[in-house]
């Protein structure tokens, strides 16, 4: 393997990117006919003559599985028993063992084809949305609750169905109750939201709970969260993205300027939906956080601030272009960054 790592080093990019490929489909294809087999294992129940009360058992202590991985792949093992074309997509790359997880227990002989279908190259929150139309819960109810000081860890309980024989991945029990947040669709339109707030919050809280009592009587939690949300949302969009209910004329500022005047920032905000334009082989980037303005023509190279030249760009991408276009890697102080560097859209409209 080692000798592997100096290999690879001496790749050029295009065929380093095609190995990698290359091996994503392999261990796909390793995967999928490992749980076929275990499967058979299972059936065949051979982990009892291999001194195992359980396949759990023998995954993590024979075959040396993490309890995760373990966890994933047996449960992946059952449901592939009853619906094997489920192991094609796993194979083929449509379906990945944290999906085939949450649909496991939704699946029924009717269903399989369209769910499984549906759930095709979709993240873990599109299935977790597919599971929510299908399976509608009703609104969890609103709560405020002191928990007990985390000192002594407690097991969260598990989602998804458990399997019989299958023990809870441990890294979970480490875990204090209540300290990983949940934001999980219930039915659609419907979410369930749940965090642990410190002191100081929850008397902020309660402070505005009694504030909005004549609007909001019973002091509802989700729409007191909604009226902070919509004001941080409101506040955000002014310092960030340099919207205004009353857009001033504009200063005069040449072209020429660094500085991208609020008008420029708008209508780029605008122009490129609030997400990184950066458009590469495999097409646009999805990046929708830590986005920056960046000059299309570089500052340095004589690039104006005016909307034809300026674009949203993600963090990664603003300083991959940079690089690009100006060579070496750019690891600079904020305060000690060039003249070319691009402005951010954390900074305030002016
Ligand atoms: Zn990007």
């Amino acid at each position: 393997m080692n000798n592997y790592l100096s290999c690879v080093a001496s790749f050029s990019d295009k065929d380093l990117l095609s190995e990698v490929s290359r091996l994503t489909t392999g261990e796909r294809e390793a995967t999928a006919r490992l749980i076929a087999s275990l499967a058979e294992l299972d059936a065949r129940r051979l982990y009892l003559g291999e001194g195992c009360s359980s396949l759990f058992t023998y995954c993590t202590q024979v075959l040396h599985l993490s309890e995760h991985a373990a966890y994933g792949r047996i449960e992946a093992a059952r449901v592939a028993r009853r619906f094997p074309l489920i192991l094609g997509l796993l194979a083929e790359g449509s379906l990945n063992l944290t999906t085939v997880s949450l649909l496991a227990a939704h699946l029924t002989v009717e269903n399989h084809q369209e769910l499984l279908d549906a759930a095709r190259h979709k993240s873990k929150r599109d299935v977790e949305h597919l599971i929510a139309r299908l399976r509608p819960q009703p609104d969890a109810a609103a709560a405020v609750r002191k928990l007990p000081s985390p000192k002594t860890p407690q097991v969260p309980p598990l989602s998804g169905n458990m399997l019989p024989d299958v023990a809870p991945p441990s890294a979970a029990s480490t875990v204090p109750r209540g300290s990983r947040p949940v934001i999980a669709p219930l039915a659609p339109e419907r979410y369930k939201v749940q965090f642990t707030v410190s002191r100081e919050t929850y008397d902020k809280l309660r402070r505005a709970q009694d504030l909005l009592r004549h609007t909001i009587a019973n002091g509802d939690p989700a729409v007191v969260f909604d009226r902070a949300l919509t004001l941080l949302l409101d506040a955000l969009s002014k310092t960030k993205l340099a919207a205004t209910d009353h857009p001033r004329a504009g200063r005069t500022l040449s072209p020429a300027s660094r500085h991208i005047p609020a008008g420029v920032k708008r209508q780029v905000w605008k122009r490129d939906e609030g997400r990184c334009a950066f458009v590469g082989t495999n097409g646009r980037c999805k990046e929708t956080a830590f986005l920056e303005y960046h000059h299309v023509v570089p500052y340095a190279a004589g690039g104006e601030a005016v909307v034809e030249n300026v674009e949203l760009r993600c963090r990664a991408h603003n300083a991959y272009e940079a690089e690009q276009y100006f060579g070496a890697p750019l690891f600079v102080r904020e305060d000690a960054r060039p003249m070319f560097w691009n402005e951010r859209t954390r900074s305030g409209p002016s």
